[in-house]
């Protein structure tokens, strides 16, 4: 999980909370490195990056629920390429 700071307004909201960024605003970026030609191509239920908020990634740390549910994204993630025969690759 990387901490970093938008430089200007995003596009892709809150994984949790959908709440939008706007410049000056601090987010976190949960990354999941795949075959990114297989991804852009065949696979847009998923997105290889997901987003969360300052506020979201506090409570996050302070609950279950929430390592429970990035958890999940990530193992529906996994399971998915798994099918496909596909190397994954989880990056934090
Ligand atoms: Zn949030």
């Amino acid at each position: 999980m990387k901490r970093l700071v938008a430089s200007r307004k995003l596009q892709r909201n809150c994984l949790y909370c959908n709440k939008s960024f706007k410049k000056g605003d601090v987010y976190y970026k949960h990354r999941v490195v795949t075959d990114e030609t297989y991804f852009a191509s065949k696979i847009n239920l998923f997105t290889s990056e997901h987003l969360i908020c300052a506020r979201c990634e506090y409570k996050k740390k302070n609950t279950l629920k929430g390592k429970k549910s990035l958890k999940r994204i990530a193992l529906t993630q996994r399971n998915l390429f798994k099918k496909y025969g596909l190397i994954f690759q989880e990056n934090q």
